[in-house]
């Protein structure tokens, strides 16, 4: 295909403003796929993504159009996460393309993750097109929301296209502004010296790990023996394609196209996203700039309720991880759960999304211990490591001084709720950095600790704001300050797992809080339980568990002998999801409980 008919694009926008129905239509609306095969959300294709109604991976799909001009065009799409966890395979996939369609909801306005998307473009020199979805809702403000773009993005929004996504309004008018407007890849000469960018890959059941490639210069083309510039692994492509979304096998893929290949590569680590695809032979000599490849920024372990389990779940972790490059894992043991893995995330929702997969497609039952970040300890001899795992913490008295991660935070929300928001913000050590207003929207900027954010900062948010706020961050580096392992002891036996790292100033109340939840999350046993927070030696709080009484189904009387044994089932089924702690069995979900802030 000549550069001139190719429009490579994505689309960004804010989580439910309509990115994946909008695909759908343009799919849908160039017959891409047969009426037949149509079904909502196409490209979301994992179980959990349709449940959550969220995109995950970044899907492509290759587009047949002709436009009013009577030409024929290839359109490549690359639909994007819109989650923050997932802002990295935003940006990488922004670079394989030149133009983005700005999604936002009419009825709704200008958000967090729509600010942090059309950066992310703009950064990447992208064309951008508005698109206003959602005009069939009575409540939509085209207009306003129109202005509200120029204000507070800064471009032109005058001619965005006023579109439904979900009824079809609008959508002739999005295929062609994408050929108007968007502009064709920049440059790329097909006899020249094979420069592929590797965008993105992941592992396939059937075909093992498929590599997603936009070539820049030269031709690819089956049975082609490549090589990845930066780890000079070298393979032989041994089938090359294009996603309608599914599948379809091509001969070649010139500049500008946006396709597939697989080559007998064993593992999705040994390809490296960002990488430069080229010849063994006649290669480029030089690569294209790289990506910043993501690092897991929050940590937790997972170990199985029922310790057989471990060899399943290690079998599970290893074939995520085949998956997904991002999501790391190393075993650990622990004196209280046993044989587990130290996994870490992009952030929470990622951590969620594993431990979801892990449950539901493995069947295996899980405890997750508390998410930690990491931290830098600097210790008097003058070595520096990085804490993964607050049990790890060592001798305090050995320690010069911690610092800990800090992220930049954006957050838009109505004016009405802008008290609760710096309330919290203050209340988790955050520091105001600006404050605006973008129509009836005020937009706080707040530096804040990221161990304060990734437990349940979002959920909170949305809780003081009745889902009115919206929220992104991006890492911003560390810093020193005051913080300390809290441990927690339950029966007087130290619960490694639920040991946690805190600011000095706040672990009384912290521990205070944690005793007393766990107090109500531990269920009563023969004898009393004493429950205590402390730092070092010293106990900063402490509840106790008062003994029970009575064998609990004194209560039934005797009499009602199917009732008596339900509740002995009940019991038992309550019973599995536990694990002991010396005498004291402790619920799993007190592991997570125990931690909320509220
Ligand atoms: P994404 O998170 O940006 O991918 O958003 P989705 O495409 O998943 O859409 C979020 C929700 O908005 C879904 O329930 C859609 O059915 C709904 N939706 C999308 N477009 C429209 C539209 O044009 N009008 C209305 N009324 N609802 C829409
Ligand atoms: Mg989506």
């Amino acid at each position: 295909t000549p550069l001139n008919r190719i429009r490579n694009f994505s689309i960004v926008a804010h989580i439910d403003h309509g990115k994946s129905t909008l695909a759908d239509r343009l799919i849908q609306s160039t017959n891409t796929v047969a009426e037949r095969d149509m079904q909502a959300q196409l490209l979301d294709s994992m179980d959990i993504e349709r449940e959550r109604g969220i995109t995950i991976k970044a899907n492509t799909v290759r587009i047949d159009y002709t436009a009013n001009d009577g030409l024929d065009y290839v359109l490549n799409l690359i639909d994007t996460p819109g989650h923050v966890d997932f802002a990295y395979e935003v940006s990488r996939s922004m670079r394989a393309v030149e133009g983005s369609l700005l999604v936002v909801d009419a009825s709704q306005g200008v958000e967090a993750q729509t600010l942090a998307n059309v950066y992310t473009a703009m950064e990447a020199d992208h064309e951008i097109v508005p698109v206003l979805n959602k005009v069939d809702l009575p409540a939509a403000e085209p207009e306003r929301i129109a202005e509200q773009i120029e204000d507070v993005i800064g471009i032109d929004a005058s001619d965005a296209c006023l579109i439904s996504a979900k009824t079809g309004i609008g959508i002739p008018d999005v295929l062609e502004a994408i050929v108007k407007r968007l502009p064709p890849p920049h440059s790329g000469d097909p006899d020249a010296p094979l420069k592929a960018m590797l965008v993105d890959s992941w592992y396939d059941a059937y075909l093992g790990v498929v590599v997603l490639v936009r070539i820049m210069d030269g031709t690819l083309k089956k049975g082609d023996n490549i090589k990845m510039m930066q780890t000079d692994a070298k393979y032989s492509v041994d089938r090359i394609g294009v996603f309608r979304p599914q599948m379809e096998n091509v001969q070649e893929l010139g500049p500008g196209e946006i396709g597939f290949i697989t080559a007998q590569i064993k593992q999705v680590r040994d390809t490296k996203v960002g990488d430069t695809i080229t010849h063994e032979k006649k290669g480029a000599t030089e690569a294209l700039p790289g990506f910043q490849p993501s690092q897991p920024v929050v940590f937790c372990g997972l170990f199985p309720v029922d310790s057989a389990q471990f060899e399943d779940l290690r079998e599970a972790i290893e074939k995520l991880a085949l998956n997904d490059a991002s999501f790391s894992y190393e075993m650990e043991t622990s004196a209280a759960l046993g044989f587990g893995f130290r996994c870490g995330f992009l952030g929470l929702l990622h951590l969620e999304v594993i431990r979801d997969r892990v449950e539901r497609e493995y069947n295996i039952d899980l405890i997750t211990t508390a998410p930690s970040v990491i931290y830098h300890i600097y210790q008097r001899d003058g070595t520096k490591h990085e804490l993964h795992n607050p049990a790890d913490m060592p001798d305090p008295s050995t320690i010069d001084h911690l610092e800990e991660p800090r992220i930049k935070a954006t957050i838009l929300v109505p004016d009405e709720y802008l008290g609760d928001v710096l309330k919290l913000c203050q209340d988790r050590r955050g520091i105001q950095l600006d404050l605006t207003y973008a129509g009836a929207r005020a937009m706080v900027v707040y530096d804040l600790p990221l161990n304060e954010v990734v437990f349940d900062f979002y959920d909170r948010l949305k809780s003081v704001t009745k889902g009115y706020a919206s929220f992104d961050y991006s890492m911003e580096g560390y810093r020193e300050d005051n913080l300390v392992k809290m441990s927690i002891l339950v029966n007087d036996e130290p619960v490694d797992a639920l040991s946690t790292m805190v600011h000095r100033d706040r672990a009384e109340m912290r521990g205070r809080a944690m005793v007393e939840k766990l107090k109500d999350l531990i269920p009563r046993h023969m004898f009393k339980i004493p429950i205590q927070a402390a730092i070092g030696g010293k106990v900063i709080a402490r509840e106790t568990l008062s003994a029970m009484r009575k064998d609990v189904t004194a209560k039934c009387y005797g009499g009602d002998a199917s009732r008596k044994k339900k509740l002995l089932e009940k019991q038992k089924a309550g019973k599995k999801k536990m694990r002991q702690f010396g005498k004291v069995d402790i619920p799993q979900e007190a592991f997570i409980s125990a931690l909320k802030m509220d």
